[in-house]
């Protein structure tokens, strides 16, 4: 215990010099708008790959490098081979990120870093560029020589349609580890340290109405021919009851005696306006983590300038459905299918497509990497452990499963449920527990090279 005590003064310390640089780099990070979506420029994005390369380079992995991924960006993999007899830790990351244009509300530029008080602010400070300097830090305390094999995987299509899954199938080899980090999770609040212990999954699907073959005069002809938009909004009004409750029989549920998430933060977190009501029942953390929640994420209608004083023929929206971390996502949709054409009104013609579907995750907690990675972190925070799901999803991680089915996962990292707004506006993360999660998972690669 004293020699633990001891290796964490000198992690901290370590960690305490670096971290002006670390704050330089990330800096340099935030300005490549490396958006991944169709339709964006390639060059950032390819730009940015390099850059983590560089960054991995000089921070001590001489291996680091661009593997190309067919039909996608390439992904940012290095390794270190490990000392004898020691496990091998594989540090997943992503450097592309969400879109973010100074006219969404931003107070400032998103691809110019803004340091005001503790928290640096910029698109990707917190997702997941964080990320990618916690994993070039924790290797840099190291001198290159971590006590334990080292795998970076950085990928570059997290945000969007990830083409790693394929890949990973047809690589395990690059993914052989005994435990995966997973470095694009976070506290619920500054401080305060978490683990991720589950991840709900998500499905989607669009639902297109039609009723007429063409617009007609709402004077002449409303009152007896149904209007599609009427009839969608009244399908769509089936999916939640009177207290906002998922309204769709037969989804899997799950609960957790950790639903403790403070509703105040929340609020906050989500912006939610003065006397606006929160919707569902049950504890809270049960809402975001365990339940099933549903999203109308878009509409196709005429909008208030192009409408005009006729029946509309045609209506459609897409439907995103975030699912219990331990649901089957093909039977999910099938559910949310079949309730959508269960709900049509007046037989109108409904035509239902999936967009997709991805099953969530539960951590398995009872192993010795996870139970080591609880005590860096409280010991390096200085706090308790909490446990807590997150209601996003990483795809990813299943395949990660399927692949290396006896390793280990840890879900950590610098993004704050409470202030980072992650795919928001006014993206930011606190400087202080990023320079605490790198400790953290410096002084965990420290403990695990002595297990
Ligand atoms: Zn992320």
């Amino acid at each position: 215990m004293r020699d633990e005590l001891a290796c964490k003064e000198i992690v901290l310390q370590k960690t305490r010099a670096i971290m002006p640089d670390v704050i330089q780099d990330l800096k340099g990070l935030i300005r490549f708008p490396s958006v991944a979506f169709p339709g964006y420029p390639k060059e950032p994005v390819l730009a940015m790959a390099d850059a983590t390369v560089t960054l991995l380079r000089r921070y001590g992995l001489p291996d680091a490098r661009l593997i190309e991924v067919p039909g996608g960006y390439p992904v940012v993999y290095g390794e270190i081979p490990p000392p004898p007899g020691k496990p091998t830790i594989l540090m997943y990351a992503h450097y592309d990120v969400q879109p973010a244009q100074k006219e969404d509300g931003w107070k400032t530029d998103p691809w110019e870093p803004l340091e005001k008080g503790r928290r640096l602010y910029g698109r990707g400070t917190a997702d997941d560029k964080s990320g990618i300097v916690m994993i070039a830090a924790s290797i840099r305390l190291f001198g290159g020589k971590p006590p334990v094999g080292i795998k970076v995987v950085i990928e570059g299509e997290e945000e969007t349609t990830s083409h790693l899954e394929h890949f990973t199938a047809a690589h395990p080899d690059l993914f052989l580890c005994d435990v995966f980090i997973i470095a694009d999770n976070g506290n619920l609040s500054v401080g305060e340290p978490a683990l991720t212990v589950s991840l709900r999954g998500e499905v989607s699907c669009i639902i297109n109405i039609r009723t007429l073959d063409h617009a007609v005069h709402s004077g002449m002809f409303g009152g007896a021919a149904p209007d599609a938009l009427i009839a969608l909004i009244k399908i769509l009004a089936t999916l939640h009851d009177i207290r906002g409750d998922v309204a769709v029989k037969g989804l899997r549920s799950a609960t957790s005696e950790n639903g403790g998430y403070p509703v105040e933060n929340y609020r906050a977190g989500a912006g939610v306006l003065d006397g606006v009501d929160l919707i569902g029942t049950g504890p809270l953390g049960d809402r975001l983590w365990f339940k099933p929640s549903i999203t109308v994420i878009g509409i196709d209608a005429p909008s208030i300038q192009k409408s005009a004083n006729i029946l509309i023929p045609g209506a459609a929206a897409k439907i995103s459905m975030r699912i219990a971390p331990n649901a089957d996502a093909g039977h999910e949709l099938q559910i949310l299918m079949d309730h959508l054409y269960a709900a049509v009104p007046w037989n109108v013609h409904i035509d239902v497509k999936e967009v997709g579907h991805s099953t969530g995750f539960t951590c398995p907690t009872g192993g010795p990497a996870y139970m080591t990675a609880r005590k860096a972190l409280e010991m390096v925070f200085g706090n308790p452990v909490l446990e807590k799901g997150t209601g996003g999803s990483i795809p990813l991680v299943n395949v990660l499963h399927e692949t290396v089915p006896h390793a280990e996962f840890i879900l950590w990292g610098a993004e704050d449920t409470a202030d980072s707004c992650v795919h928001g506006t006014n993206e930011s993360v606190d400087m202080g527990d990023l320079e605490r999660i790198i400790a953290a998972q410096g002084f965990f690669l420290m403990l695990l090279g002595n297990l």
